[in-house]
């Protein structure tokens, strides 16, 4: 857009000129009188009727003081003051009508009709002019020497008045602070004089220390600090003062309530000085820590009730580790006192049972590695109990050092462990005492049902063929605990074979073909490829028939249960398909426990004794394999088991 000749020049820095005009907040605020005086005097010095304190922002002149004038502001580009920030001197027009730049200006033209200009830019020294200070007639005039001298010292004043404005707003604001921060709760803000006199206390006195602030005024720091326990350097304190202070330091010392009770405190202690001045006196902050050692306390309290420690366990990138924390219960499990490990966990892991500190310490690296839950048995010879079985849970954390924090506890399991062994060799001897008499029984009774011994009269039939049945499922049930306990104890052998497995497959499917039409039940095989397995073959057979007959057991009438084989990732897996009702979603956890029936009521329609799959999982991993089941509700199950593939020669 093609200008004006009279349209003002843009000065040099001019996106620097607005932001230092911004910093001085003086745009758009009310009058002062201060200002006022100012031009007052400009006009009354220079003889005329209009003095303007005139701040030239992007789009207008505003005035922060104007005598003879109504308007509060002008467009910039009409402004006589947009053209004087351009120099650094007094900008005159004696007369407008005879300047080419002014003499079309509307402000000329039409009221306030100005003939006469004079402004001096006020510079706030870094080389921005932020307006002028100006005077205007309505007729053409000329300053003289000392109204022009006149003029810049009131100029350079004004600007003076600015700053000083400035830093008056800036101090109220810093006081304001000040205040709220003295007043904040929870810290305790005393100000003393250079002998350590009391001069100002915050209200946060009188919540932590039960003083009326009014009341420490004029006394001594030292009135706060408990008479024998005070934990800064060599009393008396006044002399240590500018020391403590000066190095700036935090120190956890107590303070003195006002009944006399102990505050712990985190206490800080600064110079009051201005700039590089000696220091008036001395501020100190004292912040609450009881809280902390509230917590403290309630937690030894509560870690002394526990059976067992309670603890935290670091260990450092470097490899080395320790118990920050631990309670007093450490002593019960490893005989040690928590102060002893406290920097380095050495002396616990020497007290753990030798056979038990590689599972122990690799245990550690699995949970520290995928911050995995840790959870161990093992054995610890205690110094004074002797051998001791014991458990530990721990939730690992990984901190921003590297290191990672357990927090966890260990609890001494022995009672447990002696009668879980107890309970183990009692089912056994049972079950061997058990057995013999109860395969004479099922034998006896076959006899007599398959008439060896003459014709059972009809009326006794019935009873005799449920006792039968009976007979033989608790010979299962005690077959199964023999087996459990075996695996336990590590007895079980195993003869591992090389087992063609559609052979062992199909011999499997024909031998639960009886049981599948009893149930209604297709059971079909389809053979896979021709792989061999190195298995126990009587163990494979039982876990397969485990799996078969929970198939068939659990799957509705007329549905059909799949054997099949396949070959994946050189493992030979074996799955066992069936149209069931499928595992429900919260026993799938637990079914591989022992003695688990997801339905474990009385009434429950099917026999069993929840054993089953658990002797398959411990048989298949004795045997290097793998089993596990995919299923969906209602959909049915896929049991599979995975084996070593044998060398490829078949027996
Ligand atoms: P059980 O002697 O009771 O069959 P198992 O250990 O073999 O003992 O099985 C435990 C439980 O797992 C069963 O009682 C049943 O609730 C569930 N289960 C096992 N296989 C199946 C399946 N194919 N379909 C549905 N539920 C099954």
């Amino acid at each position: 857009m093609k200008k004006r000749p009279g349209h003002p020049p843009t000065p040099a820095d001019e996106p620097g000129r607005l932001a230092a005009l911004l910093e001085f907040e003086l745009l758009d605020t009310p009058s002062e009188q201060m200002f006022d005086n100012i031009t007052a005097l400009a006009a009354q010095i220079c003889g005329t009727p209009i003095a303007l304190i005139s701040l030239v922002d992007a789009e207008r002149q505003w005035f922060k003081s104007r005598v003879g004038l109504d308007a509060s502001e002008t467009p910039r580009e009409l402004a006589f003051c947009a053209h004087a920030i351009n120099g650094e001197t007094l900008f005159e027009v004696d007369n407008t009508l005879l300047d080419p730049r002014f003499c079309d200006n509307p402000l000329v033209t039409s009221a306030p009709d100005i003939r006469f200009y004079a402004g001096m830019p006020l510079s706030d020294g870094q080389g921005h002019n932020l307006g002028t200070l100006c005077v205007i007639d309505r007729q053409p005039r000329h300053l003289n020497d000392e109204q022009r001298q006149a003029l810049r010292l009131l100029a350079e004043q004004t600007v003076q008045l600015f700053e000083l404005r400035l830093q008056a707003r800036r101090q109220h604001e810093q006081a304001a602070l000040h205040k709220a921060m003295f007043r904040s709760a929870g810290n305790a803000v005393l100000v003393t004089d250079l002998d350590g006199m009391i001069q100002q206390a915050s209200s946060g006195v009188a919540t932590l220390l039960g003083y009326d602030p009014e009341q420490l005024q004029g006394q001594p720091l030292e009135l706060l600090l408990p008479q024998n326990t005070c934990q800064l350097p060599d009393e008396p304190l006044r002399p240590q003062l500018p020391t403590l202070a000066g190095q700036g330091q935090v120190h956890e010392v107590q303070l003195q309530h006002h009944d006399c009770h102990g505050v712990p405190v985190l206490m800080t202690l600064a110079p009051i000085s201005l700039e590089a001045q000696a220091p008036l006196g001395y501020l100190c902050i004292a912040h609450d820590l009881s809280y902390r050692e509230e917590a403290l306390q309630r937690l030894q309290k509560l870690a002394a009730h526990l059976p067992g420690v309670v603890y935290q366990y670091q260990l450092r990138p470097d490899g080395t580790s320790c118990f920050p924390y631990a309670s007093q219960g450490l002593e019960m499990i490893y005989g040690l006192s928590p102060a002893s490990v406290k920097d380095d966990a050495s002396p616990a892991f020497r007290v753990i049972h030798p056979d038990d500190l590689r599972s122990v310490g690799d245990s550690i690296s699995v949970s520290a590695s995928d911050l995995s839950q840790w959870q161990q048995e093992y054995r610890v010879l205690h110094p004074s109990k002797g051998l001791l079985w014991v458990e530990g849970k721990a939730s690992p954390q990984r901190k921003a050092d590297g290191s990672v924090l357990w927090h966890g506890f260990i609890t001494d399991i022995s009672e447990r462990k002696q009668i879980d062994r107890l309970k183990s060799e009692f089912v056994s001897t049972v079950s061997h005492e058990l057995r013999t008499p109860l395969t004479s029984i099922a034998g006896s009774l076959g006899l007599v049902n398959g008439g060896a011994l003459g014709e059972v009269p009809p009326a006794m039939q019935g009873m005799l063929k449920i006792a039968e049945q009976n007979s033989q499922r608790l010979r299962l049930l005690i077959d199964d605990l023999l087996d459990m306990d075996k695996l336990i104890a590590g007895k079980m052998d195993f003869d591992l074979q090389q087992l063609d497995l559609n052979t062992l497959l199909a011999e499997c499917s024909a031998s639960h073909q009886g049981f599948a039409q009893h149930h209604e039940i297709t059971l079909r095989h389809t053979p896979g490829p021709e792989i061999s397995v190195l298995a126990d073959p009587f163990r494979l057979q039982q876990v397969l028939s485990n799996l078969l007959s929970n198939a068939l057991k659990f799957s509705p009438s007329q549905s059909e249960v799949r054997l099949h084989s396949q070959l994946v990732n050189q493992q030979a897996r074996i799955l066992v398909i069936d149209q069931g009702p499928g595992i429900p979603a919260e026993f799938i956890g637990r079914i591989f426990d022992k003695f688990s029936q997801a339905d474990a009521s009385d009434g429950r329609q099917k026999g069993g004794s929840g054993l089953g799959l658990a002797i398959s999982k411990a048989l298949i991993e004795h045997m290097g394999g793998r089993i596990g089941f995919d299923t969906q509700q209602g959909q049915g199950s896929t049991f599979w088991i995975e084996l070593p593939q044998g060398s490829g020669v078949n027996p």
